[in-house]
């Protein structure tokens, strides 16, 4: 008698520690302050708050200011307590908090684009304020001095960006799915490469600077990691979510990726396996197993009298095949597919259990992600989500 298969259940999840929910709005961007029980959100309803856990294990805002327009982003840094917000308006405001996160100091405004900031990114190193807007210009201004030193026209709205200290790059990502590397001077830059591997829209980026691999996130549900320091082109996709990446953010200590996406799930990633890219999908007129031709191959359908057959591709070793020689389905996790997906009878034989030894856990949030940030010195997740709720997670369940 054939035993029931039964999925394993998920022992280890991140735990909900709280839940912030009086905002009006959706929250676009919240950060948690690191040393601090301490939560920033800036949200469409036009406030910046800054909320600090009380006695009785709630946050509560310690302060709640109204900005002239919708806060669309934003960008924190902990050492300066430098907060800098993006708004629809165009424009980037930035404060200072004081050290007890009580009060808030007005420090510079930038009119930075016409039309909506939808990324900012304070650089201390560089003292650069990096943005990018709906009127697809990426901009950078002096800090010190509030002037605009240079501008990038992209060739579609920007939902991503990531900037490398070390070699000044920065890194853009697009709503045409292209990702593009820019060398940036103090008051010029220059183009280095683009690339694409998403069908959708980049959503999201995330830069490790330690082994140089850049990780893109996008509305067709897929992350691609782009090993830039590798410098052999090596590009590894990741599915794991059925739904829009939102969110992504690297754990480096455990060498975690952590992945959201807009149907609520959280997944957490083992990048300290050796992974390989999927094949290129071959073409053939015929099934490279069975040899029954392809419906387009009149000429062998009519030779040996044939039905031709729809064409498939094993996600193994990327052969043409027919839906015959390739009925199976199985997940290869080191070539990032965590579903099950096609694969021809002979790869099929091939994988072994230990092959399909999952590589990622999968969570789910129970809400509509629509951001994610990760702190690693607590080892706290905050989620942000469409139902307007702010979700605090301890990850160190899962992320260790
Ligand atoms: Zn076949
Ligand atoms: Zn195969």
């Amino acid at each position: 008698m054939a035993a029931e298969i039964q999925p394993k259940p998920q022992t280890r999840t991140p735990v909900l520690l709280n839940k912030i929910e009086s905002s009006q709005d959706v929250v676009n961007t919240a950060v948690i302050i690191p040393k601090e029980d301490g939560v920033i959100s800036v949200s469409d309803d036009r406030t910046i708050r800054i909320w600090l856990k009380r006695d009785s294990g709630q946050y509560w805002p310690s302060i709640y200011h109204t900005m002239p327009a919708s806060c669309s982003c934003m960008s924190f840094n902990p050492e300066t307590r430098r907060l800098s917000v993006g708004m629809e308006n165009g424009t980037i405001s930035e404060f200072i908090l004081s050290e007890d996160y009580n009060q808030m100091t007005p420090e510079r405004t930038y009119e930075a684009h016409q039309g909506k900031v939808t990324v900012v990114l304070f650089v201390l190193e560089m003292e650069w304020v990096l943005s990018t807007g709906q009127d697809k210009n990426l901009t950078w201004h002096c800090s010190e001095s509030g002037t605009q030193l240079g501008l990038y026209r992209t060739i579609a709205w920007v939902s991503g960006l990531q900037f490398d200290v070390e070699t000044r790059h920065v890194f853009v990502g697009d709503h045409s799915g292209q990702v593009t590397i820019l060398k940036l001077e103090q008051d010029s830059c220059s183009l280095v490469t683009t690339f694409k591997g998403h069908t959708g829209n980049v959503t999201a980026l995330c830069w490790d600077p330690a082994q140089r691999v850049l990780f893109s996130g996008s509305s067709d549900h897929s992350i691609i990691m782009w090993d830039i320091g590798g410098r052999k082109g090596t590009a590894i996709e990741l599915q794991g979510h059925n739904d829009k990446v939102q969110g992504l953010c690297y754990a480096p200590h455990t060498r975690q990726l952590i992945s959201c996406s807009s149907d609520g799930g959280i997944v957490i990633w083992n990048m300290d396996v050796t992974r390989q890219e999927t094949p290129e999908w071959l073409d053939s007129d015929s099934c490279q197993k069975c040899e029954q031709p392809f419906f387009w191959n009149f000429k062998q359908m009519w030779d040996s009298k044939k039905i031709g057959l729809r064409q498939h591709h094993c996600r193994k070793c990327g052969q043409a095949v027919c839906g015959k020689c390739s009925a199976k389905r199985s997940t290869i996790p080191l070539m990032g597919f965590e579903f099950e997906v096609r694969v021809c009878d002979s790869c099929h034989e091939s994988i072994t259990d230990e092959d399909r030894a999952p590589t990622a856990t999968f969570h789910d949030s129970k809400h509509s992600i629509v951001y994610m940030h990760y702190e690693p010195t607590t080892g706290w997740l905050l989620t942000s989500g469409a139902d307007k709720v702010i979700k605090l997670w301890d990850m160190t369940p899962v992320v260790s």
